[in-house]
């Protein structure tokens, strides 16, 4: 008999994520970005990964992961491979910057955060609180050559990227349209690997994406400022770029931006009538409308009624 269904389509054509950092249970702002991602790869018959970002250990909760996992489970957010574990990928992190130590781009910096701020401020730099120091290169070398292993297993010292001198980056964010950053006046050469050793973000979040050949990184707008810096890490280590859509942040009634560093207060997932609920706080900030509301609705029937309705038109709306 002729097979007259639709070719299913191929494994890569949309593989989207979430990737959580485990210093405490998901609260509203991160139901958002795990809700707009996983409706974005189900709109899109993709696939959604589940990667726990727990390589700052110092600021990561014993269990959190766990109980990161079982609240999405009870969301009916599930996951289409074995979730992964940064800390456990380390060799990773460090074959990536020893190709960016190859390329004779990377550079050991021994400054301390003071001596940074002291730096900038003989310079007449006033970086406002809370927003990040753009690094003024003191501890860059005029020629950068390839350390060796003695050299890079030195202590102590962080090990930054170094930036080419005209480095404005732009990319299209499939909401936000174009974004433009001048990386050297913003940001400066960045840490990749931190002086306790711990890889830093930046670094771990490229590598692991063009691991897991993530095609769609949907995520909060927090994190818009990180990716002109992530795209540029991408060009240097030659993998691809993902495309990029950021989602609105949930404020507090405070109109601050809602962290476990402001203590946002983890959301109720203990039956499945709470964890609806979360679920439709959470579409509402997606600009979802008219979603089933009745009482008998089942979490799979509303997650497939979000699905039918998602619309990248319509966040922020
Ligand atoms: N682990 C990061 C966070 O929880 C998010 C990483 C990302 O989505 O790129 O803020
Ligand atoms: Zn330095």
């Amino acid at each position: 008999m002729p097979n007259f269904k639709n070719p299913s389509p191929p494994a890569d054509a949309y593989c989207g994520r979430f990737a959580p950092s485990p210093t405490g249970p998901l609260h509203a702002g991160s139901l958002v970005a795990a809700l707009g991602s996983w409706l974005d790869a189900r709109k899109n018959q993709g696939k959604w990964l589940l990667r726990i970002e727990d390589l700052d250990a110092p600021r990561c909760i014993s269990g959190a992961d766990q109980e990161i996992l079982r609240q999405l489970l009870a969301c009916g957010l599930t996951w289409d491979e074995e979730p992964t574990w940064q800390s456990k990928q380390q060799e990773r992190y460090k074959k990536a910057l020893e190709r960016l130590n190859q390329l004779q781009i990377v550079y050991p910096c021994t400054c301390s955060r003071q001596g940074i701020a002291n730096a900038l401020e003989a310079r007449g730099v006033i970086t406002p609180r809370n927003q990040e120091m753009v690094y003024p290169g003191t501890c860059r070398p005029h020629q950068i050559g390839a350390y060796n292993e003695v050299e890079r297993s030195s202590t102590e010292v962080a090990w930054r990227l170094a930036l080419p001198p005209e480095l404005t980056i732009h990319f299209e964010d499939l909401v936000l349209g174009k974004q433009t950053q001048d990386l050297n006046r913003e940001v400066g050469d960045f840490v990749l690997q931190r002086r306790d050793g711990i890889f830093t973000y930046q670094l771990a979040v490229v590598v692991d994406d063009a691991q897991q050949k993530i095609t769609h990184i949907v995520r909060g707008a927090d994190l818009l400022n990180n990716t002109a810096r992530q795209i540029y890490l991408q060009r240097v280590l030659e993998y691809e770029t993902p495309n990029y859509l950021h989602l609105p942040l949930v404020l507090d009634d405070h109109g601050a931006k809602l962290s476990k560093q402001t203590l946002a207060s983890a959301i109720h997932t203990e039956n499945a009538q709470q964890a609806l609920q979360e679920l439709r706080k959470a579409a509402r900030y997606l600009g979802l409308r008219n979603l089933p509301d009745g009482k008998e609705t089942s979490i799979a029937q509303w997650l497939l009624a979000a699905t039918r309705a998602w619309d990248r038109k319509i966040i922020f709306s």
